[in-house]
């Protein structure tokens, strides 16, 4: 019995312990795409470049790239879609052409797969201005969803009745899109972990680059809810909102800086997650800037 016992706990603290793994390294079953090894760079040359690259990661999933040129901020904008809605993360950052790009791409897409319509949700990983700064382009187009950037309405419309503690599903259609509210950067961050691709969207609580802390209780409580709920699941990228830091460890472009030959790639993985996890712990309740191979951690 004592072995027995024994055995069981052991079982259930390797279950716990156990990382998001797959069997066997063969793609871990979910839909692969593509990543650019770099994107366009804003400056020196200003008019060579459009005010948003698009990057097609498979048929059914684009990245848009603010260009420095257009906003220092050069922000990511997300657009996956389902079989029945199209799902827009983020608008950009201040006067942009982001409506008309974005019906572009729907319109190929709708070409593609031989219909109609699509419905269009327009939603925010947060509601700084450098990510809904397209948001009034939206307002009023046909089959167009807009989401206020506001908590009252980001709690309604993905039916989130316990803030922040509920992780919620929001179907695409045949695309299961986990919603996991991560206030601490901004009282109304969220992460979304697109079941499809494993990819793991998390606005500006984590990319390469500076990651400003609000609310330093709420920030890490929503790290280590990061870190649950993507325990044993597969992630195979983990795509933030902006590129800050250069390709060379521990050093960042400064704030304001447009043209960034060499900056670092977008996609960053779990262990980074768990590194920054780590680190908060480490700090014990009180947060203190502090740099790390690909991301700085930054109190205001
Ligand atoms: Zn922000
Ligand atoms: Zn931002």
């Amino acid at each position: 019995m004592t072995n027995f016992l024994a055995a069981l706990a052991l079982l259930s603290s390797l279950s716990y312990l156990a990382p998001p793994q797959a069997p066997q390294p063969d793609g871990a079953g979910v839909r692969s795409g593509s990543l650019p090894k770099s994107w366009l760079l804003g400056g020196p040359k200003c008019a060579e470049i459009p005010e948003f690259q698009v990057h097609e990661y498979n048929e059914d999933f684009y990245i848009l790239r603010q260009s420095g040129c257009s906003n220092y901020e050069k922000p990511f904008l997300f657009l996956l879609f389902g079989k029945d809605r199209a799902l827009l993360l983020d608008t950009g950052a201040g006067k942009t052409d982001v409506a008309r790009v974005v019906n572009k791409v729907i319109v190929q897409w709708l070409a593609r797969t031989k219909r109609e319509s699509i419905e269009l949700v327009v939603a925010h990983t947060h509601a700084h201005s450098d990510h809904t700064g397209g948001d009034e382009q939206f307002k009023n187009l046909p089959h167009t969803i807009l989401v206020s950037p506001n908590l009252k309405s980001v709690q309604e419309f993905f039916g989130i009745k316990s803030w922040p503690q509920e992780i919620v599903q929001y179907d695409l259609g045949n695309r299961i899109l986990d919603v996991i509210p991560i206030p601490g950067h901004h009282a109304t961050s969220i992460a979304i972990y697109d079941r499809q691709t494993a990819i793991l969207f998390t606005g500006d609580s984590l990319y390469p680059g500076r990651l400003y802390v609000a609310d330093q209780v709420e920030f890490i409580h929503s790290i280590q809810r990061l870190v649950d709920f993507t325990q044993n699941k597969i992630v195979t990228h983990i795509l933030g909102n902006h590129i800050e830091n250069t390709r060379i460890p521990y050093l960042d472009y400064p704030v304001g800086t447009i043209y960034q030959p060499d900056e670092h790639s977008l996609e960053l993985g779990r262990g980074e997650l768990l590194e920054l996890n780590q680190a908060l712990h480490t700090m014990n309740g009180r947060i203190v800037r502090m740099a790390f191979r690909d991301f700085t951690i930054w109190p205001k």
